[in-house]
């Protein structure tokens, strides 16, 4: 069997219909094993990421005001998501430990790491997927900068017996069990971390894109798409604000020679760019 890691972003797992087309996905291909979801996304202009209504839970509680309404708001995107998908999972449980642990001054890196841990639980059990906690297996060091070659280790132990499984996005934790995230869209890191650990064939990144683009689409109009590009372009454009791949998502996979393939989740037919 081959190994392949397939990390969505928040506009792929956004609503019941988005995590459809993700489990057609992964189920498409049975060399998909390790699925890393980032959190809800927006599902319309004008929508709220659920990471950034919960930097606004933490903020509301940390300055003493009501954090009900923001609270609520997060809690019925999961809910809609579980009902929608005939999940028995029992979300609320899981919602009212993190509003508990926010009330109780959980960090912030804690509070919005909640994004991706609670959509990798709902994940989880609709692919029939293990859940690792990325909290086990993504480490930091004590001055909060990533341990490659303790994650290394733990990945590469953790996933010798396991045939499938959904690890979280955007965060890991540090020595004294306190959790850490990576910076803003770093799930995409999570997914290179992911890939190298368990020596993947492939990392694919799925996101709401053919691919990358010849020209920036918002100055010129239908860019023809690029099927192929070298690490050192793909990291110049990702750094150059391309906006597709986190630039720190590069050099794990890099490292250790797994090919990089952006794809779509809502035009799975298309190649995408390797
Ligand atoms: N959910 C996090 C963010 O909004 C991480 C990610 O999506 O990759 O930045």
């Amino acid at each position: 069997m081959g190994s392949i890691v397939a990390k969505f972003g928040g506009s792929s797992l956004a609503d019941a219909s988005q995590m459809e087309k993700v489990r057609n996905i992964v189920m498409a291909n049975r060399d998909r094993r390790f699925i890393v979801p980032s959190a809800p996304g927006k599902r319309f202009d004008g929508d709220t990421k659920v990471t950034d209504l919960l930097y606004e839970l933490k903020h509301t509680v940390e300055y003493g005001k009501d954090h009900k309404k923001v609270f609520a708001k997060i809690c019925k995107r999961y809910i809609e998501i579980r009902d929608a998908l005939g999940l028995s999972i029992k979300i609320e449980d899981y919602l009212s430990q993190v509003e508990q642990d926010i009330l109780e001054g959980e960090s912030s890196d804690y509070t919005a790491s909640r994004g991706e841990y609670l959509n990798g639980l709902l994940l989880a059990d609709y692919l029939g997927f293990e859940f690792i906690d990325a909290a086990d297996v993504i480490k930091f060091d004590r001055r909060g900068k990533y341990d490659q070659s303790t994650t290394m280790d733990l990945l590469a132990h953790r996933l010798r017996d396991v045939d499938y499984a959904v690890i979280p996005g955007f965060y890991g934790s540090m020595p004294d069990g306190g959790i850490k995230t990576f910076s803003r869209g770093g799930s995409d890191i999570t997914g290179a971390i992911v890939a190298a650990g368990a020596e993947a064939d492939l990392y694919e990144n799925w996101t709401d894109v053919d691919g990358f683009l010849m020209a920036d689409p918002r100055i010129v109009p239908n860019p023809r798409k690029i099927d192929c590009l070298t690490y050192r372009e793909l990291r110049e454009l990702s750094y150059m604000g391309a906006n597709v791949l986190h630039e720190d998502a590069i050099f794990p996979v890099f490292q250790a020679a797994i090919p990089i393939n952006v794809r779509n989740t809502n035009h799975p037919e298309e190649t995408g760019t390797m």
